[in-house]
């Protein structure tokens, strides 16, 4: 019996959740990935400030399939797709020929042509970018360690652009690294002059969230010592100031950039029709347009409800919409029609530090404070991949919690290389 053929490409939440579906039905699947791990991207900011260690929040993608023999991976970048021939393009290797695919590349960093910024600034999307912002940030104080003077040039000053739920944990996540962790390791060091500015254009934090939420983050924030500066851009970013659109500038050698996403550069390749940030139009049962056999899944997706509000690109609108993709392709070898994709709202929340958090449940429900930080933990626990992430993670919380410390804080960098080395 000769299967169909499913080639999924990438194996974030979306790919890897695709996968998993039609790992149970009668095709034959390969998952293609630039990395040989998939990544839990909402906990990226605790491996930049040394709250868990990068295997932590990764798996191995070949790991996850063992039990499925019908489901290959291969290691590749994928470089466009040849619709009319009906194959895959990767770099540096021959073509992969599909009978049905599934596009789920994700995001990439969008600097919105903020002049320094692509060159200056630290991204926060993958595990090198997590460990090169921890390499640096961890660097800044040896160097003012070493050399006191270098605090008045910005050498403990870090600057987040973007009061998003990224932005506002890592801002959160900054002040406590600082404040109980450095503060005793470097004993001789005024750690208390260390300054974690969060800049946004808008006029509130968390866009996304209630207004009440909103407020508590801010004055979370605040309390524990974080500067909030509201409406104010970023004019432009050097090695080592900022410039405000006020006019004002911050020196700083630290600017971490939370301020937005565009689709992956692979969505520009398809000639594909692309709604905002470049995000791939899809039917409303998440195929492409024009090619049934195709689907497009999660960030890379301008997958609209009923009323052509696009759905956000989040975790649980990427695992949804894979499963539904996948499903939906079961169904056309079935012979099935396809069926329109309805996403069911899971909330949203964002931890602020420490006993602090904010969540907003299904149905108008809100909560703060410890609770909502419980929530939050017991919750990315359980979408973590694999028994021993989940196992280290508690184990890294607890303890991080109960003394007050953080074990992953090293500088592991080649010598010279990257950005931290300024
Ligand atoms: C710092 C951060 C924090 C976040 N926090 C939250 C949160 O708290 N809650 C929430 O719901 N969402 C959060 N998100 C968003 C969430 O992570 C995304 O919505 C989700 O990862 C999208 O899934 P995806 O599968 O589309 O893309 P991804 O998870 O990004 O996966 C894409 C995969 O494709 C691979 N790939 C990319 N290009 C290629 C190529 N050319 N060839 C081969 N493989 C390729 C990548 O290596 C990757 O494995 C966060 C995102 C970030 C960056």
């Amino acid at each position: 019996v000769t299967s169909a053929h499913v080639v999924v490409v990438g194996a974030g939440f979306a790919g890897l959740n695709a996968a998993k579906v039609l790992a149970r039905g009668p095709v034959r699947v390969t998952v293609v990935d630039q990395s040989n791990h998939h990544t839990f991207q909402p906990l990226l900011y605790q491996v930049a400030t040394a709250g868990l260690g990068a295997d932590d929040i990764a798996h191995s993608v070949r790991g996850i399939y063992h039990d499925h023999p019908n489901v290959r991976f291969r290691l590749a970048t994928v470089t466009g797709v040849d619709w009319a021939a009906g194959k895959v393009l990767v770099e540096d290797a021959s073509p992969l020929a599909y009978d049905y695919l599934v596009l789920a590349p994700g995001a990439t960093t969008a600097w919105y042509g903020v002049s320094g910024a692509a060159e200056h600034a630290f991204p926060l999307k993958s595990l090198p970018d997590a460990i090169a912002l921890r390499n640096h940030v961890l660097a800044q104080f040896e160097r003012a360690d070493a050399e006191p003077g270098l605090i008045d040039d910005g050498a403990l000053t870090f600057v987040i652009v973007g009061g998003g739920p990224t932005g506002v944990e890592l801002a959160g996540a900054f002040v406590e690294l600082f404040r109980m962790v450095l503060a005793k390791d470097f004993a001789h060091l005024a750690v208390d002059r260390a300054r974690v500015v969060l800049v946004e254009a808008g006029d509130r934090l968390l866009a996304a969230f209630h207004a009440r939420s909103q407020d508590r983050a801010r004055r979370t924030l605040e309390a524990r010592g974080v500067e909030v500066l509201l409406g104010t851009a970023i004019a432009s970013i050097a090695p080592h100031e900022v410039r405000l659109s006020s006019g004002d500038t911050i020196a700083t050698r630290t600017v971490v950039w939370a301020a937005g996403i565009r689709a992956h550069p692979l969505a520009d390749t398809l000639g594909l029709p692309q709604a905002a940030g470049g995000r791939v139009v899809v039917d409303s049962d998440l195929g492409v347009p024009g090619h049934p056999e195709a689907f497009v899944v999660g960030d890379l997706a301008a997958a609209a409800d009923s009323r052509g509000s696009l759905y956000p690109q989040l975790a649980p609108v990427a695992i949804q919409g894979a499963r539904h993709a996948a499903r939906q392709i079961l169904r056309r070898i079935d012979g099935q029609p396809t069926t329109r994709f309805v996403y069911r709202n899971k909330g949203v929340m964002a931890t602020i530090g420490r006993n602090a958090a904010v969540a907003e449940l299904p149905g108008g429900l809100r909560i703060g404070g410890f609770p909502a930080w419980v929530a939050w933990l017991v919750l990315h626990l359980w979408f973590l991949i694999g028994f021993r992430n989940r196992l280290n993670v508690v184990v890294n919380w607890a303890w991080n919690y109960v003394t007050y410390d953080r074990g992953a804080r090293l500088i592991i960098e080649p010598p010279g290389e990257g950005r931290g080395a300024r």
